[in-house]
């Protein structure tokens, strides 16, 4: 690390996520100078809170419903209890994996400059992180999402999950309502099922598994419930959630 006039690069990228990871070892590998920041640590969603993690869970997952499936393939077997704390060992372990092969020195191998730090601009050419200005031609800003909270009403007053909080679960719920019915929302509610939580989602939920597989998740036992959007939720004895058609909602 060092003065301004040594960290002159052509491109900063901010944000160590995929696009990131993907952008700068492919800038410097056209002979830009690059670096790239991230505010917390490289991998971003995909690793620590999407992909890697969630198709984990469902590779468990399947392999709780084929075991309870046996007869189907001409085999006996029987699905021992289901500890959602050791299935989530697991998943930590297959992300920790990935990271040992995608850290700072591994990009760093790749010609790109790594700094870990919360970046902040301080005129169209300077960005600052952590106090130390990295000055440059172009910057990508590759700086990601996070999952949107709806406006439901006594949503603030239940312990609600999220993609990001999910993953940290250690027992497994044993009623699980799925709020959206995106590709997420959909692999959740199967993945929950068919490790044994009983699951309900609302109709966003149903429309998207018509799209993507709804035979699939009814045979698992999920309940798809119509009016997802127009619902309240409250708090319910020893420490649940309950959710229910809102009065106003068509
Ligand atoms: C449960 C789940 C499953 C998914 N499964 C799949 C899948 O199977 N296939 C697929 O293609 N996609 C999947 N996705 C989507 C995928 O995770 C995202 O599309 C992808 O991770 C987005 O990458 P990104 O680099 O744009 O952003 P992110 O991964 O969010 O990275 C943004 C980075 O920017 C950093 N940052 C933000 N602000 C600053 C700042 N001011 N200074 C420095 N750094 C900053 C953050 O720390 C973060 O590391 C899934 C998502 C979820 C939630």
């Amino acid at each position: 690390m060092g003065s301004v006039t040594r960290h002159d690069y052509d491109l900063v990228i901010v944000g160590g996520g995929s696009a990131g990871q993907v952008a700068a070892p492919a800038a410097a590998a056209l002979a830009a100078r690059v670096a790239l920041v991230d505010r917390e640590r490289l991998g971003g969603e995909c690793l620590w809170t999407g992909c890697v993690p969630s198709k984990s869970l469902i590779a468990s997952a399947t392999a709780a419903h084929q075991t309870r499936h046996l007869d189907t393939l001409g085999l006996e077997g029987a699905l021992g209890p289901v500890t959602l704390g050791t299935v989530m060992d697991r998943v930590q372990g297959v992300i920790d994996r990935i990271y040992q092969t995608e850290d700072a020195d591994a990009l760093r191998r790749r010609g790109v400059d790594v700094y870990l730090g919360h970046a902040a601009f301080r005129s169209p050419h300077e960005l600052v992180v952590d106090g130390q200005v990295l000055r440059a031609r172009a910057f990508l800003l590759c700086t990601g999402s996070h999952p949107a909270v709806p406006p439901i009403p006594g949503l603030d007053t239940v312990d609600y999950l999220t993609n990001e909080t999910i993953f940290g679960l250690r027992d497994l719920p044993g009623h699980l309502i799925v709020a959206g019915g995106g590709p997420v929302g959909v692999e959740m509610a199967q993945a929950f099922r068919r490790l044994g939580s009983r699951v309900t989602g609302p109709r966003g939920a149903a429309r998207a598994a018509a799209a993507r597989g709804r035979r699939r998740l009814r045979p698992a036992g999920a309940r798809l419930r119509p009016g997802g959007h127009r619902r309240r939720t409250r708090a319910a004895d020893g420490g649940g959630a309950r959710w229910r058609r809102h009065p106003g909602s068509p």
